[in-house]
């Protein structure tokens, strides 16, 4: 039996990293960029117009007063998407659209909603200074300028970003392949007919969801029987082609729990098997060549719990991520809570506006109704105590 701290350690420690690359940025959502990525061109591309109005050399205004205004002729209109190669003539303007080039010569813009126009003339009747409404080449980014560090996670707004710079293709840790197995006699899939004694598999939906919010798609999803010839059939297929096996039930001390001694023969390494935890105890890790392979007991809120605070973060480790452990923070209890002396405890619990946390009800490691509201975990270490209402305890977010 190891602690929750060896037992992360042991899992760092083992973690296969990802290798890098390249993807259509298209494709990138979520993905850890792998390269540090400099500016090919400047940004703002080049000088152009922030408004719809009225391009101009703003030393044709410098003398206009509501007494004596200046009129500009107006030449022409220059659209967003012109090519534009004119110079402006002194004492002329042209109608410009927002994102249209600026003409040689020109400095200023004025507003589509401050313009005076007469004969075709746009009159004006005070100065305009130099730079007005004008959107500069290279204000925002100098071509060459680091614009994403190696390590940034990818947003929309980042893929954004790059495709204003022109880039398709985008360098980044290669996802994890990670195959699912959910295992037990009892386990029926959604959808169909329960017979007595029978009972739905939550846990491969569950996981294949918190898999999907961190846009991994495992390779392999099976519901197999406690049977040794199958689990093990399955397993030495998986075990070639996985960075992670996720296995779930039948790591317990149960007569069918036969996942740990089939993974013994399949050339897999026993890392740790049992955690002083709850829920969770019988986690098991073990290793071959560069798969690691979890078995998660198969309590859902045992798999919920320990995928997120061992799983979890070797898969995001795997993905290049620099901070891959859940956030955490210290929060302030609302209610008490009486802990497992003998145990590091998980409790499902629900943060308050921005201070305080709430343990929910039904925390049995079978129950998973509080799993719907649960956006965290109170983290209890061994004799905590009874904890009384207001007392500050470490709270590790789910993502
Ligand atoms: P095990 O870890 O196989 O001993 O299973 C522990 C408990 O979790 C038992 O009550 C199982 O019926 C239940 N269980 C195991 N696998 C699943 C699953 N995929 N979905 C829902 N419950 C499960
Ligand atoms: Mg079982």
């Amino acid at each position: 039996m190891v602690s929750f701290q060896e037992a992360q350690k042991i899992i760092k420690r083992h973690a296969p990293a990802a290798p890098i690359e390249e993807i259509a940025l298209l494709t990138a959502l979520g993905a850890v960029c792998a390269q540090d990525v400099k500016s090919p061109v400047h940004l703002p591309l080049a000088d152009n117009s922030a408004m719809d109005g009225f391009v101009l050399r703003s030393q044709d205004t410098a003398g206009a007063t509501p007494d004596q205004p200046v009129a500009l002729r107006i030449r022409g209109t220059i659209k967003a998407g012109d090519s534009v190669h004119k110079t402006l003539s002194p004492n002329e303007t042209y109608r410009v659209m927002t994102g249209a080039s600026i003409l040689l010569g020109a400095d200023a813009v004025l507003e589509k909603e401050r313009a005076v126009i007469r004969n075709g003339h746009l009159v004006i009747s005070q100065p305009l200074g130099k730079g007005k409404n004008i959107r500069y080449q290279a204000e925002e980014i100098e071509k060459g300028q680091l614009v994403l560090s190696k390590g940034s996670v990818l947003n929309p707004g980042g893929i954004g970003f790059l495709a204003s710079m022109g880039m398709t293709r985008i360098k980044v840790y290669k996802k994890p392949m990670v195959s699912l197995i959910a295992t037990g006699n009892e386990l029926v899939t959604p959808g169909n007919p329960l017979a007595p004694g029978k009972i739905y598999d939550s846990n491969t939906a569950m996981i294949t969801a918190a898999l999907d919010q961190m846009r991994i798609r495992p390779f392999l999803v099976r519901k197999l029987r406690d049977e040794p010839r199958s689990i093990q059939k399955t397993l030495h297929l998986v075990l070639k082609e996985s960075d992670f096996v996720i296995l779930m039930g039948g790591v317990s001390v149960g007569d069918y729990d036969f996942v740990k001694e089939i993974l013994g023969k399949e050339g897999v390494r026993t890392l740790f098997w049992k955690v002083s935890q709850k829920p969770g105890k019988p986690l098991y890790a073990g290793k071959k060549k560069n798969a690691l392979v979890f078995g998660l007991p198969g309590n859902p809120a045992s798999v919920f719990t320990c995928f997120y605070e061992y799983v979890y973060p070797a898969l995001r480790h795997f993905m290049g991520h620099p901070r891959p452990y859940l956030a955490w923070s210290h929060r302030e209890l609302k209610g008490s809570l009486r802990p497992d002396p003998d145990k590091f405890s998980f409790i499902k619990s629900k943060m308050e506006n921005g201070q305080s946390v709430i343990p929910l009800q039904h925390q049995k490691s079978h129950m998973i109704s509080s799993l719907c509201e649960a956006d965290s975990f109170v983290v209890l270490p061994n004799s905590s105590g009874v904890l009384e209402e207001s007392q500050m305890v470490l709270v590790h977010s789910l993502p």
